[in-house]
């Protein structure tokens, strides 16, 4: 009987065989450099929700070297996207940026295009972890079918909480070099003086977005957003709640007992 990846005697060779996203990136004939070679059955499929600010990709990274899955976000699509050649890209897809641009969802028909183009990644013997994607019950439920063609089963919907105020302070505590683009937090990660890079001291400056009040209206559009995936998924059975409090390590730990729990 092979191993729950999640238990602490699961076997973490999987991290030194780290697969490649080239298919997922980059779609169409693109072929992946390093494939995940697992047994069929033992793969995890993994769909991560949580607000911006809430540590998701965090634990999306510690999630893929515990279970040698890959990390399949929408938003890297179209930030690959964003960097093709003009010529490479269909209508649909300059239509994609264009909302991107705006920061509005991209519609729904063509995420799951471009979903539907990349089904291998989401048969790949080794798993998945998704991210960014269902954004929307409509998402949900044509992922579901694509799903159930070809027999693959969700493992568990991962849902990353934290109150609204422990994210205002994550998020409006960020800053970034001007200059190297080099990422601070005021209190987790601060740089040695006050509003200057260690690296090159550049000046470093707030996001517009990053403020508290431009963070509290962003929480409240993800929240309306989010709450009809998360009641379908709970009706689904699928749904584990996750606390985000803590380090990252501590939320890791919650995550691979709840998972062992599921
Ligand atoms: P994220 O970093 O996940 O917030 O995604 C960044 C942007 O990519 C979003 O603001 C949308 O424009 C687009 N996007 C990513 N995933 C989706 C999705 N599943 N449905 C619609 N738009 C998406």
């Amino acid at each position: 009987m092979s191993t729950n990846p999640f238990s602490s005697k699961a076997d973490d060779s999987s991290a030194a065989r780290q697969p490649d996203r080239t298919a997922w990136l980059k779609g169409g004939r693109a072929e992946c450099q390093m494939s995940p070679h697992k047994p069929l059955g033992t793969a995890s499929r993994i769909i991560l929700l949580g607000a911006p600010g809430v540590g998701k990709g965090t634990q999306a990274d510690l999630l893929c070297h515990r279970l040698g899955a890959c990390h399949l976000s929408t938003a890297d699509i179209f930030r690959t996207l964003k960097c093709a050649d003009d010529k490479e890209l269909s209508p649909a897809m300059h239509n994609a940026i264009d909302h991107l641009k705006r920061g509005e969802l991209v519609p729904d028909e063509t995420v799951l295009n471009l979903v539907g183009e990349r089904l291998r990644c989401l048969k790949c013997s080794g798993g998945f972890l998704l991210d960014g994607f269902p954004r929307t019950v409509a998402q949900a439920k044509a992922l579901g079918q694509l799903l159930e063609t070809h027999n693959i089963k969700l493992t568990a919907v991962f849902n990353y909480e934290l109150p609204v105020e422990k994210l205002v302070a994550r998020l409006s505590g960020r800053r970034t070099c001007a200059n190297c683009k080099t990422a601070y937090h005021l209190t987790t990660r601060p740089p040695k003086f006050s509003d200057l890079c260690d690296r090159c001291g550049g000046k470093l400056f707030q996001r517009e977005d990053d403020r508290p009040e431009a963070v509290r209206v962003r929480l409240a559009a993800y929240q309306k957003a989010v709450q009809p995936l998360l009641d379908f998924y709970q009706q689904c059975g699928l749904l584990f709640n996750i606390s985000a409090e803590g380090s990252a390590e501590e939320v890791f730990q919650r995550t691979r007992l709840t998972a062992l729990a599921a």
